[in-house]
């Protein structure tokens, strides 16, 4: 591991003995704090403020219980979490994981990245994170529902659109947004739309969301491509996953002339030579939330499952990590280098593991983190927040156009600050150091707070 300036270190130790077992968090701080060395070097202020070691405790953490009746009338018990990280910059910000791996640890990693994340939009919006222990699958839509319901009957105090405003991730898509805003319009009697995005179309979401975290990951690569002068065109492209953001990664890749060759589920992974066949994976994923082994057993020839194994072990030019945290590991990123692989981008969460981003680095393979290529998703919610605001709606192209911009900005923002800390190239350095000067400045005039 690269050593830390001492204060850093100091901001580290605390973080590991307040969180003790959450591992997770530890490893999305120390990948901020790896990078803020330059900065703190520069500016004493934010040391002598003690900005980083308050920016690493959350503002507010709330934890609960969720009751709720099965379809055979058991009584079933969940926690809920949402933790409210920082709202330097604008009301707390980011989505909801129902997933049965999810803990305060998970929360706490998600809702850090989150901060820095949404400062990168150049949008004013905080950062936070919830979820619950929850495992939708297998699950019917009415206990879907009567889960949501009794999640948004303790969560709805806590949220608003000038407080806290969720959204969807891991589990949680536009139906379980409906159902929450369902129950959050209810209780409280007000339509208030701004206070979650990820919404249907009709009742106030905006064009461009559902799609916007995938095809922002792949706006965010284009732009890579093309300080080399480079394109999609003719490019093979592997994809984790194949959720909400590795479907819509697919669908952006083939707009601009690549070919997606594989993608995965938990079970294994697809490997369609032909290129995957967005249509059919749709109506498996969207239609009926089927796996992907299906895929290959409807496809025909060009096609085949593979249960288990590693989806990196397919070669590419350019690899997508959309699915999970610490997914793509040293062995992982070992295949993909000897397979000749030129870029990899995280659509999903910090998919990648430290080990793996180090081996990465020191074999020229450009790096996107999470926090500057898939905060497209964020963006487009918040750009449903300003529609929701001026009870106004976009077509899809003027929205598409504002994400492709706000990538296309990131892009450049990360590239400059990289420049300006003395690391050409480095997305990481780029992305932690511009996300952080701008919530630290802020914090900075808000007093101590
Ligand atoms: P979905 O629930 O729609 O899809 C998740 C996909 O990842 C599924 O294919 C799932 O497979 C797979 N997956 C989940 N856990 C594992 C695991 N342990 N091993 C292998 N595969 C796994 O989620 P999203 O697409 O919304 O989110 C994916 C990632 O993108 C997450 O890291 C999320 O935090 C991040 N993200 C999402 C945003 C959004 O707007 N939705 C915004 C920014 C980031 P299976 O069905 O088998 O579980």
């Amino acid at each position: 591991m690269p050593e830390l300036d001492p204060n850093l270190l100091a901001a580290f130790d605390e973080v590991v003995r307040r969180n003790p077992g959450e591992r997770e968090f530890h490893q999305a701080v120390r990948e901020v704090l790896e990078s803020l060395g330059p900065v703190v070097a520069k500016h004493s202020e934010y040391t002598d403020a003690e900005v980083i070691r308050r920016l690493c405790e959350p503002e507010r953490q709330i934890i609960f219980r969720v009751p709720w009746t099965d379809d055979t009338g058991r009584v079933q018990l969940n926690r809920g979490f949402r933790v409210e990280f920082n709202s330097a910059l604008g009301p707390y910000k980011g989505g909801l994981r129902f997933h049965p791996s999810v803990y305060l640890g998970i929360v706490k990693f998600l809702g850090f990245e989150q901060i820095f994340k949404n400062s990168l939009t150049g949008l004013p919006i905080g950062g936070g994170k919830g979820g619950s222990d929850f495992d939708p699958k297998g699950r019917s839509d009415a206990e879907v529902m009567r889960f949501c319901q009794s999640f948004m009957t303790e969560l709805y105090r806590h949220i608003g659109e000038n407080t806290d405003v969720p959204a969807g991730d891991i589990g949680v898509g536009g139906r379980e947004i409906g159902y929450l805003f369902g129950q959050y319009k209810r209780i409280t009697n007000r339509y208030e739309s701004g206070t979650l995005t990820g919404k249907g179309l009709t009742w106030g979401g905006s064009q461009v969301r559902t799609e916007a975290t995938g095809y922002g990951a792949v706006f965010f690569v284009d732009e890579m491509l093309k300080t080399s002068g480079d394109s999609f065109e003719g490019k093979r492209v592997v994809v984790s996953g194949s959720g909400n953001v590795a479907i819509y990664a697919i669908e952006k890749v083939h707009q601009l002339g690549g070919r997606v060759v594989a993608c995965s589920d938990s079970d294994g992974y697809i490997v369609d030579e032909a290129g995957i066949d967005l249509d059919l994976l749709k109506e498996i994923k969207n239609g009926h939330r089927g796996r992907v082994s299906e895929y290959a057993d409807r496809r025909g020839a060009s096609a085949h499952h593979v249960a288990g194994g590693s989806v990196w072990d397919v070669p590419c030019d350019i690899a997508l990590p959309c699915a999970t945290q610490n997914e793509l590991d040293a062995a992982a990123a070992t295949a993909l280098i000897g397979n000749g692989c030129r870029i990899v981008a995280e659509g999903a969460n910090m998919p990648t593991t430290p080990d793996a981003i180090r081996l990465l680095r020191d074999a020229s393979v450009a790096f996107a983190p999470g926090k500057a290529a898939n905060a497209g998703g964020v963006a487009t919610s918040a750009l449903e927040m300003q529609q929701n605001a001026s009870r106004d709606s976009w077509s899809f192209e003027h929205t598409e156009q504002r994400l492709s911009e706000i990538m296309s900005s990131i892009h450049d923002r990360c590239l400059s600050t990289a420049d300006e800390y003395g690391a050409p190239g480095n997305y990481v350095v780029g992305a932690n150091i511009a996300g952080f000067t701008q919530v630290a400045d802020a914090m900075l005039s808000l007093g101590l707070i």
